[in-house]
């Protein structure tokens, strides 16, 4: 348990549909679910069956059309699905490389701010190996982006390593840091860490009109001197912890399993969608693996969209 089914080369999906019923993070809205069964080479691919047509959402890096607090994909129709990043992640963790999710609003639901109530159904359910091989991508050469205080690069390696660091100058937050392997490493943790915000930052972010689901229930909220949530905190790293489970359900939005040491200093969903971006300019240091000891492609044919991914 609280592994990554990395050392599978074949790629999954679910047997049985899996339903999660919850409220946005930002609409507020109750909304539901369904994770269904696809066929090898599907990807994930959301479904908002609110909608009667154009209501397909691709998980693609390249439909990211915000990263503000959430990263919100988009059709190019307009139709969004917001706050992917905690389910992708679980999917992730499960070693789902294929799915169609169902949701009946434009939001994910936020369930407790960390990828702990999808994990657990997912590891109870049964997961079906598919006939395809999954898509391995490494680069050959350290590849970094800088964007002033901030930077993620990311280095040759044989597995998923993340190492972040956050600098607040909230000293319960404070300048924490962590390095956890996916192929290796209990994930319980990143797992369970919530998405978390400061008390003085609360009213702004509402006056923006975002987390108008937000409560103690689905957040850590700090303020000067303490974590307002009864209990405290799930883990001595949750923050930067959280920050890792992020990145690695933003990460699956390449549409490849990424393979390499990832190093990240002060990002988030906007820094970590625009290193992908950068990443696949740089198709020729890009490899493509069918099993981590084969190279079945060097080349990447990916075009570059031409919406801009970034209001943050
Ligand atoms: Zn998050």
């Amino acid at each position: 348990m609280y592994k990554t089914l990395m050392h599978d080369d074949y790629q999954k999906t679910l047997v049985n549909t899996l339903k999660f019923e919850g409220i946005g993070l930002h609409t507020g809205e109750k909304t539901i679910v369904e994770i269904k069964p696809a066929d090898a080479n599907e990807g994930i691919i959301f479904k908002r069956v609110d909608l009667k047509k154009n209501n397909i959402v691709v998980a693609n890096y390249k439909n990211v059309t915000s990263a503000k607090l959430c990263t919100t994909l988009e059709n190019k129709h307009g139709v969004k699905v917001s706050t992917v990043e905690h389910l992708l992640a679980a999917l992730y963790i499960a070693g789902i490389d294929n799915a169609l999710i169902e949701v009946n609003s434009e939001e994910v639901p936020i369930m407790d701010g960390s990828a702990k109530v999808f994990l657990e159904k997912l590891y109870k359910s049964e997961i079906k190996k598919l006939s395809k091989k999954r898509k391995y991508l490494r680069v050959n050469n350290k590849i970094e982006l800088v964007d002033g205080d901030r930077r993620i690069s990311l280095e040759p390696n044989n597995s998923l390593e993340v190492n972040f660091q956050l600098n607040y100058q909230n000293r319960i937050i404070g300048n924490q840091k962590n390095k956890v392997n996916f192929e290796i490493d209990n994930l319980h943790d990143v797992s369970n860490s919530r998405t978390f915000c400061l008390y003085k930052d609360i009213e702004k972010i509402k006056k923006a009109g975002l987390a108008k689901g937000g409560s103690l229930d689905n957040a850590v909220v700090v303020d000067e001197n303490s974590v307002l949530n009864d209990g405290g905190l799930r883990n001595d790293k949750e923050f930067v912890n959280h920050k890792i489970l992020d990145l690695i359900g933003d990460f699956l939005l390449s549409g490849y399993r990424i393979l390499g040491k990832v190093t990240c200093y002060q990002g988030g969903h906007e820094l970590t969608n625009l290193f992908l971006r950068k990443l696949f300019n740089y198709k020729s240091s890009l490899q493509v693996f069918e099993s981590k000891n084969i190279i079945v492609s060097k080349e990447i044919s990916h075009k570059q969209s031409s919406k801009i991914a970034v209001n943050a």
